[in-house]
Order: C-alpha cells, then structure tokens, then sequence
C-alpha cells in the first residue's frame, strides 16, 4: 500500500493554557514542538499562529516567527498554514499568509456552522484564495466541512483554479458538521475523482477509529492539538503522544510512513 502521510495540526486557535498546559502556543513552543513531531514522523505541519497576547493571527508577522525558527533548525517538514476566518473575516487578512509563499495552504470550500457560530467562506472569498495560491503555486489542501465542499472544489478544477492532484482533508465531527462515521467517510472518498489524495481530521472520541479507517483504506491522517485535546478520557494529551499513538498504529497496518519529500511526491508539489 501507499506511504502515509502524518499531518501534525499543533494547536489551532482554540487551545488555551487554561484549557491545557500542553498546547504550544509562542513561536517558540510551536517551532519546537513541529521538530519535535517531524522526528516522530510527521511529514507536514498545519500551522497557526498566536500574536504576544497568545490570541489567534492571521498577520504573516506571526507566521514568519514561526517558519525562520524552523529554518534555522533546518526542519524540513512540508509547512501548511491556515487561511482560516475563524476570527477574521476581510479578503486581505485571510490571505496575507500567502505572502509568504508557504509549499502549502488550507482552503475551505464552503460555510458550515461551527456549534454556535457560522465559519463563513463566500464563493468569492473562496475563489479569491484559491486564484491566489495558483498563481504563487502554493498547494490548497481542501478542507470539507460537508460534501458540498467536495463539489464546490470540483466547480474550482473546472474554472482552472486547482491543479491535481487535488489534496482533501475530510474534517468530521464539529458540532453542526459533518459527523464522524464510517459511511460519511466512504461517501466522501467515493465522491473524488481517482487521482485525488485525501485524509481525515476528526474532532472527538471517534479520532483514533477513524483515523485507523482511513489507514486501512489507503487514505492520511492528521493528528494533534488542533483537533482534539484529550488523548483518551480524562487524559490530556500532547502531539508527540497524538503521534505516537497514529505512527504505532500505522505500523501494525503495515503502512510504512512518508518522509517529507515523499510526501511531496505524492501530493504533487512543485
Ligand atoms: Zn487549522
């Protein structure tokens, strides 16, 4: 079977140190902990930011600290950043970490409620992004909230906006979303065209089963603080356990892990 990437999704912009004391949150402990992950096996880091106060960013500033603290280690893990709006809503700033010309970009194709708020994502908004990491050649990985997400990605390959192949992250689980169930994931899967590459990210309790399905089918996974905080009930967890759980499990599946330069082989990057 294929080689399988890990994703290590740090902290995300949830995680306080109210709510853990085993999120990494300054540049400093983020740079750190993605090292720390690279050498547990993770091929790509999806990364956010904090600014001073440790609340969420999309200003490149932030970013930058992050990515010349790697550079200076030399890590030579595959660096996604969010576009996320989960706080900001305006064209610019959800773009501005573009600038920085990172090999990889997430990008939501659609708007979905999030428990008690909308992540909105207009079409044009989308389409923005989407033209701006092709003509800086920055690879989406599209993120599905919903399987009109899929379809809507599909209508952006049609407009000549996505080049293949077309990277999927099957998020599942969020309150108000697409729920984490076995028959949600192969429907998302059967709906990619077949030279797709696709993973699943999984908010709750049903983390570890599903991410175990999508290694059984030949799919990714990512793991981390992102997405959940608990390792298992009443344990909070840390990304090197989050790692080492998935690689563990990986192994028995006889998937062998990609290096960083294996995964960009296999995700087409440039
Ligand atoms: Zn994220």
């Amino acid at each position: 079977m294929n080689k399988l990437i890990v994703t290590i999704a740090q902290t995300g912009s949830v995680p306080t140190r109210e709510k853990t004391p085993n999120a990494p949150l300054t540049p400093q402990e983020i740079a750190k902990d993605i090292c720390d992950c690279y050498e547990r096996g993770a091929a790509v880091t999806h990364i956010h930011a904090r600014d001073e106060n440790l609340k969420p960013s999309q200003d490149a500033k932030h970013f930058k600290q992050i990515l010349d603290l790697l550079d200076e280690v030399g890590c030579p893990i595959i660096r996604q950043l969010t576009t996320s709006g989960r706080v900001f809503k305006d064209y610019s700033t959800r773009a501005q970490v573009l600038t920085l010309k990172p090999e990889m970009a997430s990008l939501t194709t659609g708007s979905v409620n999030f428990s008690s708020w909308i992540y909105e994502n207009e079409p044009a908004l989308i389409e923005y992004l989407a033209d701006t990491m092709y003509k800086n050649n920055i690879k989406p990985e599209i993120e599905v909230f919903d399987t009109g997400m899929i379809q809507n990605a599909l209508e952006l390959k049609k407009k000549g906006l996505l080049k293949d192949p077309i990277q999927f992250n099957f998020v599942m689980g969020i309150k108000g979303a697409m729920t984490a169930t076995p028959k949600n994931l192969l429907h998302c899967v059967e709906m990619l065209p077949s030279n797709s590459t696709w993973q699943v990210a999984v908010v709750g309790p049903a983390h570890v089963q599903m991410s175990t399905m999508a290694i059984a089918m030949g799919g990714n996974v990512r793991v981390g603080l992102e997405d959940n905080l608990s390792f298992s009930k009443g344990v909070l967890a840390t990304n090197a356990m989050m790692m080492d759980r998935i690689t563990a499990i990986a192994k028995a599946y006889g998937r062998e892990l990609a290096t960083p330069d294996e995964a960009r082989e296999m995700l087409g990057l440039a």
